[in-house]
């Protein structure tokens, strides 16, 4: 099956990749096989009543391995959603969760709908009995399936799903950890909603920091400095565009589906100052300074260092992939290269940071959701006070053999412990970073491996082929 910008659909590009990475590793096929299926697809219609009138709804959930249980991935509401684009996506939450060693196979959801065609209420219905068909399969629990946000969906929508759990699974005491993603009040763990977004920052800076893959690419190391255009305001795209600028980055180029922005200061823009634009406004264009661009893929054509799209799949392909002028492309979508478009920048030296690790934040901020579900604790509160007194004797004890007394300031500064935010974002920073340094390693270990998203995707295969190797099903 081919499909728009690409001779190769979104789920054949994935095993194209797989089947590149998987040749390098040289396990058996049947293994391989088995790797690579998706295990169990399901695709339904249901009515729901819009506006008196009766409207079958196409959903899907894809559990792509069961090699780990429960399976994990988001859910996505777009009018673009199809069989073949939640395989992929489902493929894609497997190996990622291999990479970042999160216990899960992966799954993916979708509802072929356009949130913007309905009302709150209208989607809490449409929510509500996605939920409830996925219940009756048993293809949601916190030890089978566990849905997360995705394109189109957030924290409301999880917590309509978990109500809708929680309804038909009263007596399951470990009930919240069906879904992830979920507002604070509900089971929600901080630091969820960023975590996508502050993971491309750390995982692009990994890569930044490395002082030779820099200067190969005629760039100086650290991401201070670095102008970078982003493609995409939502979820992942804004806390991405915000960490970079709080890292020293300068937003040059920012897209919406509307139109796009480029600041010809070269300064960068502050972007809670054109998100706020935005919302007061209505477009992200005539942002006051800014030059309008109103094809809004034209942005990506843009001159800069870092590049992230962060909308949607297949948006540079074999027609706009020659004019990319950035040296980085750090994808923050999920699947926003098609193989042409990823052959083009191999051959041209351009990096990619691959989607499968890039973008992992989010799942690994989900999977201490579903710990903290399942422990029934915040993150923090047995030890925090614990920490800061401990810290507060050892400051004491210093000051009475030095003699020397710190200020109260410094004092609160030093003993401070920490709370699930914190406990959260080092989680995420150690989980990216040393997933970063297994990539980089097999990247530079095997001669054949000429990229980073084949080096990722080797990682991924030897994590899933020791888990089957270990279960004994395979000689
Ligand atoms: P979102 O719905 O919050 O945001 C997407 C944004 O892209 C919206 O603001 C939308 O208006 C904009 N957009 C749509 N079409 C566009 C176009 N043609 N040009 C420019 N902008 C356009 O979705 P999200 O959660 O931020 O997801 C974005 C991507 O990141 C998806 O590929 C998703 O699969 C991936 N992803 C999301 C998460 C997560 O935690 N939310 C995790 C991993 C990967």
């Amino acid at each position: 099956m081919s499909s728009n910008n690409s001779g190769f659909s979104f789920y054949e590009s994935v095993e194209r990749i797989f089947d590149k990475a998987a040749a390098i590793t040289k396990h058996p096929a049947g293994l391989l096989k088995q790797i690579r299926v998706c295990n169990s697809v399901y695709k339904m219609h249901f009515p729901v009543k819009i506006d008196g009138e009766v409207q079958v709804i196409e959903a899907y959930r894809v559990q792509h391995s069961h090699h780990k249980t429960p399976c994990k991935g988001g859910i996505r509401y777009s009018s673009a959603v199809d069989q073949d684009e939640v395989m992929a996506l489902a493929s894609l939450m497997t190996y990622k969760c291999a990479i970042m060693d999160v216990p899960f196979g992966g799954a993916k959801g979708g509802i072929k709908i356009s949130p913007r065609d309905y009302t709150p209420d209208q989607l809490e219905r449409i929510t509500r009995r996605y939920a409830t068909e996925l219940i009756k399969k048993n293809f949601i629990g916190p030890a089978v399936d566990v849905p997360a946000p995705d394109y189109g969906t957030g924290p409301r929508e999880m917590a309509w799903i978990l109500d809708t759990y929680v309804t038909f699974n009263p007596q399951n005491i470990d009930a919240a950890g069906c879904v992830t993603g979920k507002p604070i009040t509900q089971g929600g763990v901080r630091g969820r909603t960023e975590a996508t977004g502050r993971g491309v920052f750390f995982g692009t800076r990994e890569f930044c920091n490395n002082a030779d893959d820099m200067k190969a690419l005629g760039l100086t190391p650290g991401i201070a400095g670095k102008t970078v255009v982003v493609q995409g305001l939502g979820n992942v795209g804004y806390h991405a565009a915000y960490f970079f600028q709080q890292g020293g980055a300068k937003i040059i180029g920012l897209a919406e589906y509307e139109g796009a922005i480029y600041d010809p200061t070269g300064k960068g823009f502050d972007v809670d100052d054109v998100v706020r634009h935005r919302k007061e406004t209505g477009s992200i264009l005539n942002y006051p300074g800014a030059t309008n661009i109103v094809k809004s893929s034209d942005a990506l054509e843009l001159e800069c260092d870092i590049l992230i799209p962060a909308a949607l799949e297949r948006v540079i392909h074999a027609e706009n992939a020659p004019r990319v002028k950035a040296k980085i492309i750090a994808e923050a979508a999920n699947g926003p290269l098609t193989p042409e478009a990823d052959d083009i920048f191999n051959e041209k030296g351009i990096i990619v940071i691959p989607d499968v690790y890039l973008n992992a934040g989010g799942v690994t901020v989900s999977y201490f959701e579903w710990i903290k579900n399942l422990s029934h604790i915040r993150f923090g509160r047995m030890d925090k006070r614990y920490h800061e007194y401990s810290y507060r004797n050892m400051i004491e004890t210093v000051e009475k053999m030095t003699g020397k007394n710190l200020s109260e300031r410094e004092i609160a500064m030093l003993t401070r412990g920490a709370d699930e935010e914190d406990i959260v974002n080092s989680g995420l920073e150690e989980s990216m970073v040393s997933a970063f340094v297994g990539i980089h390693e097999t990247w530079k270990k095997h001669e054949q491996c000429k990229d980073l998203r084949t080096a990722a995707f080797i990682v991924a295969i030897e994590k899933v082929a020791t888990a089957y190797l270990e279960l004994g099903i395979f000689p």
